[in-house]
C-alpha cells in the first residue's frame, strides 16, 4: 500500500499532499488570522462588546428585566434615546450584529424591555443573517454588536449597559467607531 504524506495547515487544519502549496497556504492563513486578532484587540480596546459580553451584562441586571431599553450615545447624539426593534447583519461588516434603533415616537410596539433585549441576543447568537448585499453570516457569542439602522454602516459600537434610576430605564450605551470619524 502506498502511503501519501499529507501536510496540514496549523491554522485551519486544511490538508494537502503538496508541501510547497501548503506552506504558501499556511503563510497566508497566518497573516489573515493575525489581522483578525489585531482587529479584535483594537475593538476590545475601544470598548466594543460581543454578544456574549452583552448577555452577561443583561444577566447582571436581571432584577430590572421589565425596564425599557434606551440608546445612549457616549460621545455624540447619534440614535440618542432611540429604542431597539430587532437585529440583523451590520452593513459595515456583514459578519457582525446590528441592533436596529427606532425613534420612540415612531415605534408602534412598546419599547424593548431588558428581557426582550436579552432574548433577542440569545437568539442572535445562534442565527444566520443575510448580508446587505447577500451571503450568509453566522453569529455567535464572540460576534461584536453595533447599533445601526438597516443599510447604514457608520453606527455605534455597543460599549455598555447601565441602570438609570431617574427615568427609570436601562441604557444601552454606544459610541461611534474612531475609524469612522
Ligand atoms: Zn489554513
Amino acid at each position: 500500500m502506498k502511503t501519501v504524506q499529507m501536510f496540514v495547515c496549523d491554522v485551519c487544519q486544511e490538508t494537502s499532499e503538496d508541501e510547497e502549496n501548503m506552506l504558501k497556504h499556511e503563510a497566508w492563513c497566518l497573516k489573515v488570522q493575525k489581522q483578525i486578532d489585531e482587529e479584535r484587540a483594537q475593538r476590545a480596546a475601544w470598548g466594543q462588546l460581543t454578544i456574549g459580553q452583552l448577555l452577561e451584562k443583561c444577566k447582571e441586571l436581571e432584577a430590572y428585566s421589565d425596564w425599557p431599553v434606551v440608546v445612549a450615545d457616549q460621545i455624540g447624539e447619534q440614535y440618542h434615546r432611540c429604542q431597539i426593534s430587532g437585529a440583523y447583519s451590520y452593513r459595515g461588516n456583514y459578519s457582525e450584529l446590528s441592533l436596529n434603533p427606532v425613534a420612540s415616537c415612531q415605534s408602534k410596539n412598546p419599547a424593548f424591555s431588558l428581557r426582550g433585549l436579552s432574548s433577542l441576543l440569545k437568539e442572535a447568537a445562534n442565527s444566520t443573517y443575510t448580508g446587505w448585499k447577500g451571503g450568509d453570516f453566522r453569529m455567535d457569542k464572540d460576534t461584536f454588536v453595533w447599533i445601526s439602522e438597516v443599510g447604514v454602516s457608520g453606527g455605534l459600537m455597543v460599549t455598555g449597559l447601565r441602570v438609570v434610576n431617574d427615568y427609570p430605564e436601562i441604557q444601552l450605551v454606544g459610541r461611534s467607531c474612531p475609524r469612522d470619524r
